[in-house]
């Protein structure tokens, strides 16, 4: 397991890859990217990369949580209580048009991803966390890479999460998201704010 802690105190930023095992190879390299020659002026930041000896179980599904990985998880979670959270993962590259379909809501009861560009994905966490484990004025947010992924696609990646890792609220980061992508800021929000106002009658990415 990859474990740092940079940084102390609040605002919390929790980072996880490795919530599926077999992510790791192109997920735990950018965590190492990411962090290096970062510079965390206030709060902390806590980048993790799970166990890879751990089968594929969707993050939908409540047998995830009940995992190695997904005990770990809730444990981190538990502890860290971040204000801030992100989730890195990767997909085939033949996945992709399942995930961005406009229909996946009523396929699978979720919304779909939203792609920023290079097939780079953005959307919320998994509903059994973002209901039960956060607040309403926390950021949750997941990053799908693709695979393979292009050099820019990577660029991409590192570059959004840096912008997290220095951001101190879900205000900021939403500003400075919006202000690189707002079409694809608007879709995701709109996305979420439907799916979840079913659900708790809160809006929430
Ligand atoms: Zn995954």
């Amino acid at each position: 397991m990859f474990f740092k802690v940079l940084g102390s105190s609040n605002p919390t930023r929790l980072f996880v890859a490795g919530i599926h095992g077999d992510e790791e190879a192109i997920t735990r390299p950018i965590f190492e990217m990411m962090i290096k020659d970062i510079k965390i002026i206030s709060g902390r930041l806590v980048v993790v990369s799970l166990s890879r000896d751990c089968p594929y179980i969707s993050t939908l599904n409540e047998a995830y949580y009940d995992s190695t990985n997904g005990k770990k998880l809730l444990e981190l979670i538990q502890e860290y209580r971040p204000g801030i959270y992100v989730e890195l993962h990767t997909y085939k590259i033949d996945n992709h048009s399942n995930l961005i379909d406009p229909d996946r809501r009523k396929k699978i009861g979720v919304p779909p991803f939203t792609e920023l560009e290079e097939k780079v994905l953005i959307g919320s966490v998994s509903p059994l966390i973002r209901t039960s484990k956060f607040r309403r004025e926390d950021f949750c947010f997941t990053l799908e890479m693709p695979d393979p992924h292009s050099e820019k696609a990577l660029k991409i990646a590192l570059h959004i999460l840096r912008s997290i890792s220095l951001s101190s609220s879900r205000g900021e980061i939403l500003e400075k998201l919006r202000e690189q992508y707002p079409l694809q800021i608007q879709e995701v929000e709109k996305n979420f704010r439907e799916f979840f106002k079913d659900m708790r009658n809160i809006s929430f990415f």
